[in-house]
């Protein structure tokens, strides 16, 4: 939609209005057959229609152009009054710098800044509604701690609000020593479980000691069965030896007494004395056989 031509100063030329709406054009474009239309306006247009709204020559979007540039020139000269005329501004500029004042202008309407607040006001009044705004929110002025809007100030109760406050620690504490709890719990079963698993090792290892001790014990007690019959045996040989010997003692006496018989060398004993063992035995009758032999003679 175009300027209300009403807000002009001054004379507007004929060729700078659109041709749908019939006010002063806003961003305008331009058809092949050189009527001018606002953007808004002919787009809208040729969602019916397919062709110039002023002659019914064919038209499209894609032949729209920007406006001759002496036009544009002409436009944006144009004297126009603020659209917050009505609202008391006086301020008259020309076209290409009005949108930029409506931004600013001290007329024009803006919301109140307070989160909640439906109320606009007038830009340079602003000021003034912020600071007696129902939704401004300020501290209780009683110390409790609790933002509020001006409109609940009737219903605050410092009381309730820090019984609230208090229910709402209470209930965070409650939680975090429930966690506490949990943690711990978990923790402790974990050692548990890791204490049990570590007996039932120690266990079997003190079993297998146990085991290798009994072993140990048996080889040790056979050990000293065999030490205890080696000794038997050896203090029979020694016996055996010295029975000999003097045997040997007293058949050399008897043989140097009745045959001069050469004596056989020191250190080297009759055969049958040199046979160890199981032999001894039958070593020792042949010999006392042959003494008696010897005797007899
Ligand atoms: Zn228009
Ligand atoms: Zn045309
Ligand atoms: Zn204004
Ligand atoms: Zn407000
Ligand atoms: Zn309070």
């Amino acid at each position: 939609m175009g300027y209300d031509i009403e807000r002009f100063v001054g004379y507007v030329n004929e060729g700078l209005l659109c041709c749908v709406c019939r006010d002063v054009l806003e961003d305008p474009l331009q058809a092949p057959c050189e009527h001018a239309f606002c953007s808004s306006c002919i787009h809208g247009w040729l969602v019916h229609h397919h062709n110039c709204p002023e002659d019914r020559q064919p038209l499209e979007g894609a032949l729209l152009r920007p406006l001759f540039r002496y036009m544009r020139n002409d436009l944006s000269r144009l004297q126009i009054r603020c659209r917050n005329r009505e609202q008391g501004c006086g301020m008259v500029c020309s076209l290409e710098s009005v949108d930029r004042h409506e931004r600013e202008c001290e007329y024009g309407l803006v919301a109140c800044t307070n989160a909640g607040c439906p109320i606009q006001v007038e830009r340079r009044s602003l000021e003034a509604h912020v600071a007696a705004c129902e939704f401004r929110s300020r501290e209780c002025p009683h110390g409790c701690g609790y933002t509020m809007l001006t409109c609940e100030d009737s219903q605050h109760s410092c009381v309730a609000e820090l019984r609230t406050e208090l229910e709402l620690l209470r209930s965070e504490m409650i939680c975090k020593v429930e966690e506490v709890r949990h943690e711990m719990e978990s923790r402790l079963d974990s050692q548990r479980r890791h204490m049990v698993q570590k007996e039932s090792l120690l266990k079997s290892e003190v079993e297998e000691l146990k085991g290798q001790l009994s072993r140990v014990m048996s080889d040790v007690r056979a050990l000293l069965g065999a030490e205890r019959l080696h000794r038997q045996e050896l203090e029979q040989a020694e016996l055996e030896k010295r029975e000999l010997l003097e045997l040997l003692k007293s058949l050399q006496r008897e043989g140097r007494s009745h045959t001069p018989s050469p004596a056989p060398p020191p250190g080297s004993a009759p055969e049958g004395l040199r046979k160890t063992g199981g032999a001894r035995g039958l070593t020792l009758d042949c010999i006392k056989r042959k003494s008696r032999e010897v005797t007899v003679i």
